[in-house]
């Protein structure tokens, strides 16, 4: 397959003009400009985009939970903690394995019409039904977390190891993730006990990838007392990584969602331990939580990728939006419209998003890297002139401008199809199942 646009987007700094991209086997063969690669190519391959379109490396959102379309508009302006025990959790305990699923293939169809091919997601399991089955079946890229609480310790690593031995490294696409849910919802022990896990798992099934090690940290400021409270265990320095690391957790393969209320401390063992962190601008907004301070982390060299979070706290799984937000939220409060440049952000949507998920060759459009695409239309009045791609691609370009999505070399939406859902049919169910559960949750 040959991807063509006008501009072809390698990475955060170097563009082809004219170009495309040559794909076999899931994986790019070739990248320049289109005669030479059409010469290279010979006969026999299809083309998909024009002069008009942008080619650009998959979208990736590291961190969300995409069987949570289900509760999209649900319960919204709230207090996170409310918002969590009084609304999402109770809906979320009538929610079937089937409801997991059906959320999730919403969720998938959502991301590839804006442009995503890799998801950090995290949720509920089942065997049988769960967002590991829907990746799997949609032919979408995915890291599944394995939602780990002290609620239910056993049964959920439990899950854990089902999930690794049935779906780790499956088709090349899907990973699994060890993902106690947060400091606060984790006791000490519990921990320990699920990084053992993650680390003898990885040795086990390590050729289909890292496992790594997915959870939500620094959403809430009062994490620390909270820990204390519940946990009855002193937070050292007033330190949620300190405390963390403490236990083993903070490394290399360690992905955090959020880190807004970080102190110097944090960020230096974050920094040191070559932690990463997923930002996800629109959901701290909503929940008004604060905010991640992206230029400092990234000045101390933390990887920084973006995420949406789930569709009950953003309410959408658009990482477009996303990366405008990211671009934006930090300017203000430091008066200062150089800190969050178009172009970070793109790499941080991008090449940050892959190294966030373990992927050392995912990312950028390059030789030999696996071949997640996507074709934006160009040819649109809020698309014109175009001076700078990223420019655009950050400040102006909308989720519909997304022609194509394409994961691991196959085409899975394309001019507003997709290849692998039945959208009418996964909308439908949705809009009955959710109607069910809504009278139940009222009803108890
Ligand atoms: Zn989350």
């Amino acid at each position: 397959m040959i991807v063509r646009g006008r501009w072809v987007v390698k990475n955060y700094r170097e563009v082809v003009e004219d170009g495309a991209v040559l794909v076999e086997d899931g994986r790019i063969v070739a990248v320049g400009p289109y005669e030479e690669v059409v010469r290279e190519a010979g006969r026999g391959h299809d083309v998909v985009g024009d002069r008009n379109k942008l080619v650009m490396p998959g979208i990736v959102n590291s961190h969300t939970h995409i069987s949570m379309t289900l509760l999209r508009g649900y319960a919204d302006d709230l207090l996170l903690q409310e918002w969590l025990e009084k609304h999402i959790w109770p809906y979320e305990r009538l929610m079937k394995p089937s409801d997991y699923e059906l959320g999730a293939l919403l969720g998938v169809a959502e991301s590839l019409a804006s442009g995503v091919t890799n998801v950090c997601t995290m949720y509920h399991y089942h065997p049988e039904r769960s967002e590991a089955t829907a990746l799997l079946k949609t032919g979408m890229r995915g890291t599944v977390g394995i939602a780990i609480f002290s609620w239910d310790r056993e049964g959920t690593l439990k899950n854990f190891v089902d999930a690794v031995r049935r779906f780790h490294g499956r088709e090349g696409r899907i990973r699994i993730a060890s993902s106690p849910h947060a400091p606060y919802t984790v006791d000490p022990e519990l921990w320990r006990e699920s990084e053992t896990l993650r680390r003898e798992y990885e040795e086990r099934y390590g050729d289909g990838g890292p496992i790594i090690l997915a959870t939500h940290l620094a959403e809430d400021w009062r994490e620390p007392e909270m820990v204390r409270e519940r946990f009855g265990v002193e937070v050292p320095d007033g330190s949620i990584v300190k405390y963390l690391d403490g236990l083993g957790v903070i490394h290399e393969e360690f992905l955090g969602a959020h880190g807004i209320h970080l102190n110097d401390l944090d960020i230096e063992i974050l920094a040191r331990r070559g932690a990463k962190i997923a930002h996800n601008p629109v959901a701290n907004m909503k929940l008004g939580m604060g905010y991640a301070d992206t230029p400092r982390l990234l000045e101390a060299g933390i990887t920084v990728g973006l995420g949406t979070d789930g569709p009950a706290s953003n309410n959408t799984l658009d990482m477009v939006e996303t990366m405008k937000f990211a671009a934006l939220i930090n300017k203000p409060l430091k008066r200062d419209p150089r800190v969050t440049p178009a172009r970070t952000v793109f790499r941080m949507a991008t090449e940050y998003g892959a190294k966030c998920l373990g992927y050392e060759d995912l990312g950028v459009i390059e030789e030999g890297y696996r071949a997640d695409l996507v074709v934006v239309d160009m040819d649109r009045p809020h698309l014109t002139p175009v001076y700078d791609v990223y420019s655009h691609i950050v400040y102006a370009m909308r989720s519909s401008d997304v022609y194509a999505t394409i994961v691991d070399g196959r085409i899975l939406y394309e001019d507003g199809e997709y290849t692998t859902i039945d959208i009418d049919d996964v909308m439908d169910r949705v809009r009955k199942r959710s109607m069910e559960l809504y009278e139940e949750v009222r009803g108890g």
